[in-house]
């Protein structure tokens, strides 16, 4: 379920159904402050609503005060085993610091920085991480990983209400994505404070998106999960942020510029469709509005599942058809598709959000259309369309309203674990 509880850093509120806040770190050395602006000035820019720094030494502490002036998004400390860094970062106006109980030197240097941040009205972020559980916690750990993360961020949150501080938010981080899961879940169900959501080490731009996706995306589909950090093994810190609003947009969660379709492509396929959507894909990184963009590698189905977009294209070997909304807009050639559908587009935006439509072309194009449509192939979106109608009138005749359930216990393959060389 979505946190009770709601903080605010820097003026961003996280939680108590907030929508789900952008996060990222950056991979600078701290005190380097013109590499650290830098990255900090790109982040926020792809989208970025909060910007963490890691601040391990005291050069990294002495640059912060600064960083915190110049940052145009709120700037969260991020400290690891020294205390007095934790306390140096709040009074140098940091909007967050994260700490882990666990290792910053037992419970009256906790206090101590709680202490601080209560004076100072700056709340904080507590972190667990699989790798660095409390030594009580280890055979907890080995029967029952999930449990002994639960335990560990429960007990911390209990140190926190003792020392009657509220103004926190927690994360629990695993390199496992389904303990992850699980381990949120559970947690979500103990403690009403916001939960900042991450896969720790999750791995390269490729896999590591996959595996935030996966999730990430499960818990906040779930509705659990106030804030997201995705790590990637990259030194562009941008890259995570503009992963974190592929899934929130996919969830519809959160808007954020223009949404890209395009089709899987199949042996249809005439002209060279990759490097069209990427160039699509490029181009529309320009644009804030959240509007639709298709691609479609053919016109064997017509406009199809596209209807909706705002705008589309679809080719074939020497001609394609831009169109807006369902509607053939004008036919060209194949090589001037991507530049004649940001024409388009921005013609679009100049006329004050109106598809501006020449009926002698859009004639032109309809024709082009009605030439390569082809209504009896059976293409994948067909055969999609098909399915889904079967599906929807056995479910109508009420012979089968009874939708088969998976029961994990009665799995032949329940409690089994694969690997794959
Ligand atoms: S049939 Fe569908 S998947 Fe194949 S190229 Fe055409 S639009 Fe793409």
């Amino acid at each position: 379920m979505a946190s009770e509880r709601q903080i605010q850093v820097g003026g961003v509120p996280i939680g108590g159904g907030a929508p789900v806040v952008v996060q990222t770190m950056t991979k600078t050395e701290t005190a380097d402050l013109s590499a650290t602006m830098d990255q900090i000035g790109r982040v926020a820019e792809a989208g970025a609503d909060l910007v963490r720094v890691a601040v391990p030494r005291e050069k990294d502490v002495e640059a912060l005060s600064r960083i915190v002036r110049e940052s145009p998004i709120p700037v969260i400390a991020d400290i690891h085993f020294n205390y007095t860094l934790a306390l140096k970062a709040l009074d140098a106006g940091a909007h967050c610091v994260r700490i882990n109980p666990g290792n910053i030197g037992g419970q009256d240097k906790v206090a101590q920085v709680v202490d601080r941040a209560r004076e100072v009205g700056t709340p904080l972020r507590i972190g667990v991480n699989s790798g660095s559980l409390p030594k009580h916690l280890h055979s907890l750990e080995d029967e029952n990983p999930v449990e002994a993360l639960v335990t560990a961020a429960v007990e911390f949150v209990e140190l926190m209400e003792r020392l009657e501080f509220y103004d926190f938010k927690v994360s629990i981080k695993s390199t496992n994505v389904s303990n992850t899961i699980a381990s949120n879940r559970l947690l979500s169900e103990r403690i009403p404070y916001p939960l900042h959501l991450g896969i720790t080490e999750a791995g390269t731009k490729w896999s590591g998106s996959l595996k935030s996706a996966v999730g990430l995306g499960t818990l906040l589909a779930d509705g659990i999960g106030d804030t997201i950090r995705i790590s990637l093994s990259t030194f562009h810190a941008e890259e995570e942020v503009k992963v974190a609003w592929e899934i929130l947009k996919a969830l519809h969660l959160r808007e954020r510029g223009p949404v890209l379709i395009a089709c899987p492509t199949c042996g249809r396929l005439q002209f060279d469709m990759d490097s069209v959507v990427a160039e699509v894909e490029r181009r529309l990184e320009a644009y804030e509005d959240p509007i639709e963009v298709s691609v479609l590698g053919c016109a064997v189905n017509g406009i199809g599942e596209a209807r909706h977009a705002d705008f589309g294209i679809t080719g074939a070997k020497d001609m394609g058809m831009i169109y807006s909304r369902g509607e053939p807009l004008k036919k060209v050639p194949t090589e001037r598709l991507v530049d004649e559908l940001f024409a388009e587009i921005d013609r679009y935006y100049a006329a004050g959000k109106r598809v501006m439509r020449d009926e002698a072309d859009a004639a032109a194009a309809s024709a082009w259309l009605a030439e390569h449509e082809d209504v009896t192939a059976m293409t994948p979106e067909r055969m999609a369309a098909l399915e889904a109608q079967a599906a929807d009138a056995s479910e109508d005749d009420g012979a089968s309203s009874e939708r088969i359930r998976l029961d994990e216990a009665l799995s032949p393959v329940a409690g089994r674990r694969f690997t794959r060389a």
